[in-house]
This record gives C-alpha cells, structure tokens and sequence, in this order.
C-alpha cells in the first residue's frame, strides 16, 4: 500500500509543493495527474525515498519513508521499488543481459542469471539479451528497462511518463505490460501522466491530481 498525509517538498530554490492525500491499498494502481511542472516526478522521487518530505509522511509498504536515513533509504529503494524513469538510463557498455546484472549488484543481490533470463522472457525480450540498447527500438529498449525494473520483485513500481511519446499501440501495450509486470510480483503500481490516454486504458484504484505548485518564492 501506499499512503501519504500532509506530504509537502521544498526545493533549494524556494519552489514549495504540497500534495494532496491518497491512499492505495497494495497491489493497486494509482494514477499520479497533472501538467507539467505539477510535481508529479518529485512525487516519484518522494516515494523511492530519493527525497525527504519537508513536511507530512509517505508510507509505503507500511515503511514510513520520512523516517529512512540516506544509508537505510538506499537499502529499502534497493529492496522495494522498481523504477521506470522518463529517461531509462541503459548502459550501451553492456549487453540486455549486463544491463539486468548491474542492477542486480547495484542492489547488493547476488547475480541470477536463472531471474534475468525470466525477467527478458516474460517481456518478450529473451531474444535481445545480447544486443546492445544502442541496438533496439524505443519500445523495446523501455521494456528492457520494465524488466530491470521488476528483476528483483519491488513492492512498488513507478512509472514517470510511460506513455509519453508513444502511439495509441504503442501505449496500450506499454500500459499492459506494467499492469502485468505489477500483478505478477504483487506491486503497488503508480503511474505519473500528463496523459489522458493513461486513465482510460488501466483499472485505477487511486487517481491523485496535482495542480499548479502553491509556493515559488524564496523563503
Ligand atoms: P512534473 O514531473 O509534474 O513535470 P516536477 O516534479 O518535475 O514536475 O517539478 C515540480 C516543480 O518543481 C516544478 O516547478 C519544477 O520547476 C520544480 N523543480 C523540479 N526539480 C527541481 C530542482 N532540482 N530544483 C528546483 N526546482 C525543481
Ligand atoms: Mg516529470
């Protein structure tokens, strides 16, 4: 589950954002609204614990994040959540497979081989394990990405734009295979869209609307 009271981010330069509550029980799909610029990335970064709260909590698999230290963040972030960013970040200095195996020892676990090969398989990607990502289409290099995500069974996964600069296809399969990626290890799946197609093509538990940020002035 995910659940957030009074959850509020200051950023160095001033720009305060205050996020309305939610709640979504585990295994749910939460749905992260709003234009650009409403806070949803910072969201995402509050519930991996790559940010602090400046006020309320966010507790996530009954783990209040606000509590976490940078060391103990670091561990839970490794152990619970699977991100899938806007920018996927694969590294063309190593096949699929590498790629899967970095985030494996990125995370402290011991390398799978038998984990990667399920985790590219049940993404339709067991074929591409030795291509480099330099090497593959837009699609498949975010479902490569997908698979890292979910390698080591996170109990939340989140998605920032998924769907951006995808065609309806493309999107609907893209939205599918989180769904599935998400039902299949139990995760709570969060889903940050400017998007109106994302809405309509997914079972939402929870949908939390970000507006325009309250505060941009310094201090
Ligand atoms: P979204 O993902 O909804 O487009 P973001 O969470 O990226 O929104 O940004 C929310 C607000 O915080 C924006 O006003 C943005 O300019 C500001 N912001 C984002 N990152 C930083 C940063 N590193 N330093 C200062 N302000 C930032
Ligand atoms: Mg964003």
């Amino acid at each position: 589950m995910i659940a957030t009271t009074g959850l509020a981010y200051r950023y160095a330069g001033g720009t305060e954002i205050r996020f309305p509550d939610v709640a979504v029980p585990q295994g749910g799909v939460l749905l992260l609204q709003g234009p650009s610029g409403a806070g949803k990335s910072t969201w995402l970064a509050l519930a991996a614990a790559l940010l602090r709260p400046a006020a309320g909590h966010i507790t996530v698999a009954a783990q209040d994040l606000a509590a976490l230290g940078k060391v103990a963040g670091d561990a839970w972030r490794a152990r619970a959540v699977g991100f899938l960013p806007q920018k996927l970040h694969l590294s063309d200095a190593l096949t699929v497979a590498g790629n899967l195996a970095m985030a494996q020892w990125a995370a402290g676990a011991a390398e799978d081989a038998v984990a990667i090969h399920d985790a590219l398989e049940a993404l339709g990607l067991a074929d591409l394990a030795t291509r480099r990502p330099s090497q593959l289409s837009g699609g498949q290099a975010q479902r490569v990405a997908l698979a890292r995500a979910v390698l080591l069974r996170p109990r939340i996964i989140l998605a920032d734009e998924p769907t951006a600069s995808l065609d309806d296809d493309a999107a609907r399969a893209a939205l599918g295979l989180l769904q599935a990626s998400a039902a299949r290890c139990g995760a709570t799946l969060v889903i940050a869209t400017h998007d109106s197609r994302v809405a309509a093509g997914l079972p939402v538990a929870a949908v939390c609307r970000l507006g325009a940020k309250i505060a941009a002035t310094a201090p």
